[in-house]
């Protein structure tokens, strides 16, 4: 029997009996984002000042931070009004934040940036979560605020580990991480290769081939460029634009819960047996096509377009819910998954004559490009399954036929 701990969040909906309990978690966020300034302004001071020095600038540390932060509120009287650990809890974020910056190497990863009313806005409730009856406790205010979600609350016997409330386009959510006992996986049997493309994800069982179309959301996405636009052209903290920012954030939000369900739908069909994906990265794909000053990437601009399907499609999301879902995943190298013939195993740029077709040049084998490279996927992951080597050698046949390409 599997008894290891899982974590699953679950969001709801947060309703107030009272307006005063909205306006009192409102401020008390409002303090745990005045905490998260001040701080930063602080650590940014400090960072200038090493740099002009030429030390190595300090890497703030909870520890540290949370001493800290003692002595503002001991200063600061008002902050004495809301919770304590729950004000304090940004610190550790962005503790973990200035850890990310200096472990960087890629210089991708910058600063922690200030926090405002409109972007990246929350409060963590880290520990002594009560949930009763749909309703959790809020501290200090000392109040209950009362959950709501279609289908309700799937664990209720699960111990909540964390709460973060947010605010998204003025209307409350609650996020609560609850402790779940691992549920025994079915395990049927089966490997299917998942081919994830732009725009779709390709799968392939050994029974069945199918592609599944991610949803159209090209009116969607007409309309958030449309208010955004409009947007740019409004006058600042008129009334008008906040109309219209208030539908850009809607339109954005319907966006991405479509990607979401669409995502949990196909992780749900694939939760009752091994997965294959490709070992991609999208954050490397997508530094790629610029390239550097001295080499720039080749096909830029098609690599761009392509770059930022890539990141809509949300293939990490999709990874993690595969990870938590399905019995087993497996990652494969994915040298040549698009360009090797699933019938015969040869190799070619050539056999690639459009995004959509492969045709072998070897033994002219026909097939969807995507739907072959599912084949390819699965296959491989057979392989590690059955331990019989890792195709790792591709490297070398990579390059060659990235340089005829070239040519
Ligand atoms: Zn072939």
């Amino acid at each position: 029997m599997n008894t290891s701990i899982e974590c699953r969040q679950i969001t709801f909906r947060v309703l107030f009996d009272r307006p005063s309990d909205a306006a009192y978690l409102a401020a008390a966020t409002g303090a745990a984002r005045f905490v998260w300034n001040h701080m930063l302004a602080r650590q940014h001071e400090l960072y200038n000042l090493a740099k002009t020095l030429g030390i190595q600038p300090p890497a703030p540390s909870y520890l540290n931070l949370s001493k800290a932060f003692t002595r503002l509120r001991n200063e600061a009287a008002w902050l004495r009004d809301y919770p304590f650990s729950p004000v304090r809890h940004v610190l550790k974020y962005q503790a973990l934040a200035w850890q990310a910056f200096f472990r960087d190497t890629t210089g991708e990863v910058g600063r922690p940036r200030f926090r405002s009313r409109w972007r990246g806005d929350s409060l963590t409730l880290p520990d002594k979560i009560r949930i009763v009856d749909g309703k959790i406790w809020l501290p200090k205010r000392g109040c209950w605020l009362t959950l709501r979600r279609r289908g309700g609350h799937p664990w209720p016997h699960g111990r909540p580990v964390r709460a973060v409330f947010k605010r998204i386009n003025g209307k409350w959510h609650c996020t609560i991480c609850v402790a779940v006992a691992a549920p025994e996986r079915m395990d049927d049997g089966s490997v299917t290769g998942i081919d994830m493309n732009a725009g779709q994800v390709a799968t392939d069982d050994g029974w069945t081939c199918i592609i599944q179309a991610q949803p159209d959301t090209r009116r969607l996405t007409a309309r958030e460029k449309r208010f955004n636009r409009r947007m740019q052209r409004q006058k600042k903290g008129s009334k008008r634009r906040e109309k219209t920012r208030r539908r850009y954030a809607r339109t954005k939000q319907r966006i991405a819960m479509r990607r979401r369900n669409w995502q949990h739908q196909v992780s749900h069909r694939l939760r009752n047996g091994t997965v294959v994906v490709e070992d991609l990265r999208p954050k490397a794909m997508t530094r790629s096509a610029r390239g550097t000053l001295e080499n720039p990437g080749r096909n830029v601009k098609a690599k761009t377009g392509l770059n930022r399907v890539i990141r809509e499609t949300g293939w990490g999301a999709l990874r993690d819910m595969l990870a938590y879902k399905a019995p087993r995943l497996i990652s494969v190298n994915p040298a040549n998954t698009s360009r090797e013939c699933a019938a015969c195993g040869h190799v070619a740029a050539a056999s690639r004559p459009s995004q959509a077709k492969f045709q072998c040049v070897a033994c002219g084998h026909t097939d969807n490009a995507d739907l072959n490279a599912a084949r390819n996927i699965r296959r491989r992951g057979l392989a590690q399954l059955h331990g019989e080597g890792r195709s790792d050698l591709p490297t070398l046949m990579n390059r060659e036929t990235d340089r005829k390409m070239a040519a």
